[in-house]
Protein backbone atom coordinates (compact mmCIF):
# COMPACT_ATOMS: atom_id res chain seq x y z
CA UNK A 1 0.00 0.00 0.00
CA UNK A 2 1.11 3.20 -0.99
CA UNK A 3 2.29 5.44 2.15
CA UNK A 4 -1.12 7.83 3.43
CA UNK A 5 0.23 11.25 2.48
CA UNK A 6 -0.55 14.06 5.10
CA UNK A 7 -0.38 18.15 4.26
CA UNK A 8 0.27 20.35 7.44
CA UNK A 9 -0.68 24.05 6.47
CA UNK A 10 1.09 25.97 9.45
CA UNK A 11 2.96 29.28 9.41
CA UNK A 12 5.09 28.16 12.64
CA UNK A 13 8.33 26.46 11.13
CA UNK A 14 9.11 24.52 14.88
CA UNK A 15 5.16 23.16 14.86
CA UNK A 16 5.60 22.28 11.09
CA UNK A 17 8.95 20.40 11.82
CA UNK A 18 7.50 18.75 15.36
CA UNK A 19 4.47 17.47 13.11
CA UNK A 20 6.23 16.00 10.27
CA UNK A 21 9.23 14.62 12.56
CA UNK A 22 6.18 12.63 14.53
CA UNK A 23 4.11 11.73 11.66
CA UNK A 24 7.28 10.30 9.54
CA UNK A 25 8.09 8.26 12.07
CA UNK A 26 4.91 7.04 12.11
CA UNK A 27 5.33 5.98 8.32
CA UNK A 28 3.01 8.96 7.20
CA UNK A 29 4.47 10.59 4.13
CA UNK A 30 4.25 14.35 5.08
CA UNK A 31 4.31 17.69 3.05
CA UNK A 32 4.45 21.00 4.24
CA UNK A 33 2.73 24.69 3.47
CA UNK A 34 4.02 27.61 5.53
CA UNK A 35 0.64 29.73 4.48
CA UNK A 36 -2.90 29.67 3.46
CA UNK A 37 -2.47 30.23 -0.29
CA UNK A 38 0.78 27.51 -0.67
CA UNK A 39 -1.55 25.08 1.50
CA UNK A 40 -4.38 25.24 -1.47
CA UNK A 41 -1.81 24.93 -4.23
CA UNK A 42 -0.13 22.23 -2.35
CA UNK A 43 -3.56 20.30 -2.28
CA UNK A 44 -4.63 20.81 -5.56
CA UNK A 45 -1.39 19.27 -6.48
CA UNK A 46 -1.15 16.18 -4.32
CA UNK A 47 -4.48 15.52 -2.72
CA UNK A 48 -3.19 14.26 0.47
CA UNK A 49 -5.38 12.17 2.22
CA UNK A 50 -5.38 14.63 5.81
CA UNK A 51 -5.23 17.91 5.82
CA UNK A 52 -3.66 19.38 9.55
CA UNK A 53 -4.45 23.25 9.44
CA UNK A 54 -3.60 25.89 11.60
CA UNK A 55 -6.17 28.44 12.19
CA UNK A 56 -4.02 31.76 12.49
CA UNK A 57 -2.44 32.10 9.17
CA UNK A 58 -0.83 35.16 7.77
CA UNK A 59 -3.14 36.51 4.64
CA UNK A 60 -5.11 33.66 4.23
CA UNK A 61 -6.39 32.53 7.34
CA UNK A 62 -7.22 28.34 7.89
CA UNK A 63 -11.04 29.34 8.20
CA UNK A 64 -11.14 30.55 4.53
CA UNK A 65 -8.76 28.01 3.67
CA UNK A 66 -11.47 25.34 5.08
CA UNK A 67 -14.15 27.22 2.80
CA UNK A 68 -12.24 27.16 -0.12
CA UNK A 69 -11.39 23.84 0.32
CA UNK A 70 -14.90 22.58 1.17
CA UNK A 71 -16.49 24.57 -1.43
CA UNK A 72 -14.43 22.60 -4.01
CA UNK A 73 -15.73 19.49 -5.22
CA UNK A 74 -12.48 17.73 -5.74
CA UNK A 75 -10.89 18.28 -2.42
CA UNK A 76 -14.00 18.49 -0.12
CA UNK A 77 -13.75 14.97 0.78
CA UNK A 78 -10.71 14.99 2.11
CA UNK A 79 -10.85 15.01 5.63
CA UNK A 80 -9.46 18.31 8.24
CA UNK A 81 -7.72 18.04 11.14
CA UNK A 82 -7.99 22.12 12.31
CA UNK A 83 -5.05 23.28 14.81
CA UNK A 84 -6.13 25.92 17.01
CA UNK A 85 -4.90 27.92 19.84
CA UNK A 86 -6.65 28.16 23.75
CA UNK A 87 -9.65 30.81 23.15
CA UNK A 88 -10.41 29.98 19.72
CA UNK A 89 -13.83 27.98 19.79
CA UNK A 90 -15.82 30.30 18.08
CA UNK A 91 -13.23 29.71 15.13
CA UNK A 92 -13.61 25.68 16.28
CA UNK A 93 -17.40 25.66 15.67
CA UNK A 94 -17.25 28.08 12.40
CA UNK A 95 -14.64 25.32 11.22
CA UNK A 96 -16.90 22.47 12.01
CA UNK A 97 -19.69 23.91 10.35
CA UNK A 98 -17.60 24.51 7.37
CA UNK A 99 -16.97 20.84 7.08
CA UNK A 100 -13.27 20.36 8.89
CA UNK A 101 -13.88 16.59 10.67
CA UNK A 102 -11.56 17.28 14.04
CA UNK A 103 -9.29 19.89 15.83
CA UNK A 104 -6.63 19.95 18.34
CA UNK A 105 -5.84 22.64 20.96
CA UNK A 106 -1.93 24.07 21.08
CA UNK A 107 0.03 22.97 22.73
CA UNK A 108 -1.12 19.12 21.74
CA UNK A 109 0.77 15.95 22.36
CA UNK A 110 2.15 14.76 19.06
CA UNK A 111 0.98 11.29 20.48
CA UNK A 112 -2.87 12.88 20.47
CA UNK A 113 -2.28 14.52 17.06
CA UNK A 114 -1.34 10.95 15.68
CA UNK A 115 -3.86 9.40 17.21
CA UNK A 116 -6.34 12.03 15.62
CA UNK A 117 -4.59 11.16 12.48
CA UNK A 118 -4.55 7.88 12.39
CA UNK A 119 -8.19 7.87 13.09
CA UNK A 120 -9.56 9.67 11.09
CA UNK A 121 -7.78 7.70 8.46
CA UNK A 122 -9.63 4.48 9.72
CA UNK A 123 -12.99 5.93 9.61
CA UNK A 124 -12.55 7.10 5.88
CA UNK A 125 -11.72 3.66 5.31
CA UNK A 126 -15.13 2.38 5.95
CA UNK A 127 -17.74 4.68 4.71
CA UNK A 128 -20.72 3.55 6.08
CA UNK A 129 -22.19 7.23 6.04
CA UNK A 130 -24.83 9.58 7.16
CA UNK A 131 -27.71 8.15 8.97
CA UNK A 132 -28.50 4.67 6.25
CA UNK A 133 -26.61 2.34 8.73
CA UNK A 134 -28.85 -0.13 10.87
CA UNK A 135 -25.56 -1.54 12.19
CA UNK A 136 -25.95 -1.49 15.94
CA UNK A 137 -23.47 0.58 17.32
CA UNK A 138 -21.87 -0.63 20.88
CA UNK A 139 -19.63 1.36 22.76
CA UNK A 140 -18.66 1.40 26.44
CA UNK A 141 -21.66 -0.51 28.25
CA UNK A 142 -24.17 1.26 25.73
CA UNK A 143 -25.76 -1.12 22.85
CA UNK A 144 -27.91 1.28 20.54
CA UNK A 145 -29.74 -0.64 17.87
CA UNK A 146 -30.91 1.37 15.27
CA UNK A 147 -33.00 -0.77 13.41
CA UNK A 148 -35.41 -1.62 16.53
CA UNK A 149 -34.70 2.22 17.66
CA UNK A 150 -33.84 0.28 20.83
CA UNK A 151 -30.88 1.25 23.32
CA UNK A 152 -29.77 -1.10 26.18
CA UNK A 153 -27.64 0.08 28.94
CA UNK A 154 -25.67 -2.66 31.09
CA UNK A 155 -28.36 -5.08 29.44
CA UNK A 156 -30.94 -2.80 30.42
CA UNK A 157 -33.46 -1.18 27.49
CA UNK A 158 -33.33 2.58 28.45
CA UNK A 159 -36.73 4.49 27.00
CA UNK A 160 -35.82 7.18 25.10
CA UNK A 161 -38.05 10.16 23.07
CA UNK A 162 -37.60 9.89 19.31
CA UNK A 163 -35.38 13.04 19.15
CA UNK A 164 -33.24 12.05 22.24
CA UNK A 165 -32.51 8.86 19.97
CA UNK A 166 -31.51 10.51 17.46
CA UNK A 167 -29.36 12.49 19.56
CA UNK A 168 -27.59 9.67 20.43
CA UNK A 169 -27.20 7.95 17.49
CA UNK A 170 -25.88 10.43 15.52
CA UNK A 171 -23.23 11.20 18.14
CA UNK A 172 -22.57 7.59 19.00
CA UNK A 173 -22.27 6.72 14.75
CA UNK A 174 -18.99 8.67 15.46
CA UNK A 175 -17.25 8.50 18.57
CA UNK A 176 -14.37 10.83 19.38
CA UNK A 177 -15.98 13.68 17.11
CA UNK A 178 -16.77 16.90 17.99
CA UNK A 179 -20.61 18.34 16.88
CA UNK A 180 -21.38 21.83 17.18
CA UNK A 181 -25.20 22.38 18.24
CA UNK A 182 -26.13 23.30 14.59
CA UNK A 183 -24.70 20.20 13.57
CA UNK A 184 -26.85 17.69 15.85
CA UNK A 185 -30.05 19.75 15.08
CA UNK A 186 -29.29 19.64 11.39
CA UNK A 187 -28.78 16.05 11.73
CA UNK A 188 -31.93 15.01 13.89
CA UNK A 189 -33.68 17.92 11.77
CA UNK A 190 -35.61 15.44 9.74
CA UNK A 191 -37.39 13.90 12.45
CA UNK A 192 -38.21 16.85 14.90
CA UNK A 193 -38.92 20.15 13.87
CA UNK A 194 -38.66 21.81 17.67
CA UNK A 195 -35.05 21.03 17.76
CA UNK A 196 -33.51 24.08 17.84
CA UNK A 197 -29.57 24.57 19.35
CA UNK A 198 -30.54 25.39 22.53
CA UNK A 199 -32.73 22.74 23.01
CA UNK A 200 -30.17 20.47 21.89
CA UNK A 201 -29.06 21.20 25.35
CA UNK A 202 -32.05 19.98 27.10
CA UNK A 203 -32.00 16.97 25.49
CA UNK A 204 -28.12 16.47 26.38
CA UNK A 205 -29.79 17.05 30.12
CA UNK A 206 -32.31 14.32 29.35
CA UNK A 207 -30.29 11.61 27.62
CA UNK A 208 -27.58 11.82 30.12
CA UNK A 209 -30.00 11.29 32.98
CA UNK A 210 -31.66 8.25 31.26
CA UNK A 211 -28.27 6.79 30.30
CA UNK A 212 -27.25 6.43 33.97
CA UNK A 213 -24.09 5.25 34.34
CA UNK A 214 -23.66 5.62 30.42
CA UNK A 215 -24.23 9.23 30.33
CA UNK A 216 -20.83 10.68 31.18
CA UNK A 217 -19.49 9.38 28.01
CA UNK A 218 -21.08 12.73 26.28
CA UNK A 219 -19.09 14.90 26.81
CA UNK A 220 -19.68 18.51 26.87
CA UNK A 221 -17.28 20.27 24.84
CA UNK A 222 -16.63 23.82 26.25
CA UNK A 223 -17.37 26.27 23.63
CA UNK A 224 -17.83 24.22 21.13
CA UNK A 225 -20.62 21.57 21.84
CA UNK A 226 -20.64 18.00 22.30
CA UNK A 227 -19.04 14.45 21.87
CA UNK A 228 -19.23 10.53 22.40
CA UNK A 229 -16.04 9.86 23.95
CA UNK A 230 -14.23 7.13 22.63
CA UNK A 231 -11.87 5.85 25.28
CA UNK A 232 -12.51 5.27 28.88
CA1 LIG B 1 -0.11 30.15 13.09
Amino acid sequence: MAREHILVVEDEADIRELVRLNLEREGYAVHQARSGEEGLQAVRLRKPDVILLDLMLPEIDGLEVCRRLKNDVDCRHIPVIMLTAKGEEADIVAGLELGADDYVTKPFSTRVLVARVRALLRRRATPEEEGQSAAPIQLHNLLIHPGRREVLVDGKAVDLTHTEFEVLRFLARRPGWVFTRYQIVDAVHGTDYAVTERSVDVQIVGLRKKLGAAGKYINTVRGVGYRFQEQE
